[in-house]
């Protein structure tokens, strides 16, 4: 079902205003955690200003440790849907069980399956079922087979869309927390005929390399991006070190339209 031979046109994902696939870029962005209403809705409103297509947060985290903040969970969930009544953008975030589908079923406008959880099989069934649009991220260390394979196991259940985002898989590099697979787009692109996007915040790991991967992904064919920003990012409760402040997101946002326009 993700096969471009028995799809030979580009899906295009719909999710309220937001379009993945088409000509526009899409470009999803907010805080790692929301931490607040106060600061999810700054930052929604920032985003919406800067051109952002839909408003991500996180409210469940998958933490690598137990003792670091695990997201605000139900509560998150509200106040991206305060912060969505206030600026009109789309919801986009990460469910870790299957316990919380109708909790994301009924406000959640895409389910993120996060990288941890590529492989999820009881987990991409549920969602699929669903019939909800699906943003997958790549597993940490998944082949391209690997998560096509994911994706398929979305599709099977129904008619959910899928949107694949590379964010960085594991090589003996530690410079960066992981290595972006640009190739990934293309071959992607030529194997399936899903929409692709690509999160530079969690392939680096850090803000000053969130711009130049941003451009290159759209180089290398990437329908979107997903961009971590934060108003106060030596405070972020969650992935600080790679969160951009409003006013860079809004400059990558112009010189991102720049490479967009050529391609
Ligand atoms: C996230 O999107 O905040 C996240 C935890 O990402 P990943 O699943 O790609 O590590
Ligand atoms: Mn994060």
């Amino acid at each position: 079902r993700a096969n471009r031979k028995f799809h030979p046109d580009d899906t295009i994902v719909k999710a309220g205003s937001l379009e993945v696939g088409g000509k526009a870029l899409a470009v999803m962005a907010g805080p790692c955690s929301v931490e607040s209403e106060e600061q999810v809705t700054a930052i929604a409103k920032a985003v919406k200003a800067a051109g952002a297509s839909a408003l991500r947060g996180g409210a469940f985290k998958p933490r690598t440790s137990p003792y670091a903040f695990q997201g605000m969970g139900i509560e998150g969930i509200r106040l991206l849907v305060e912060a969505k009544k206030a600026t009109g953008l789309p919801i986009v975030s990460e469910m870790m069980s299957p316990h919380h589908l109708e909790l994301f079923e009924d406000l959640v406008d895409v389910i993120q399956i996060g990288a941890r959880n590529m492989q999820n099989f009881d987990l991409l069934k549920e969602v699929g079922a669903s019939g909800k649009p699906v943003l997958l991220k790549r597993g940490l260390s998944s082949t391209i087979e690997e998560w096509l394979m994911s994706a398929e196991y979305i599709m099977a259940q129904g008619d959910s869309k899928v949107i694949l985002c590379e964010r960085g898989i594991r090589t003996f590099e530690t410079y960066t927390r992981n290595t972006l697979d640009l190739s990934a787009i293309p071959v992607v692109k030529r194997l399936s005929h899903l929409p692709v996007i690509v999160d530079p915040s969690h392939a680096s790991g850090q803000a000053a390399l969130v711009e130049p991967l941003a451009m290159a992904a759209i180089a290398a064919g990437a329908d979107g991006l997903i961009i971590e920003v934060h108003n106060n990012p030596a405070c972020a409760l969650c992935d600080g070190a790679q969160s951009i402040n409003p006013d860079q997101f809004a400059s990558l946002m112009e010189r991102l339209s720049a490479v967009a326009s050529v391609m």
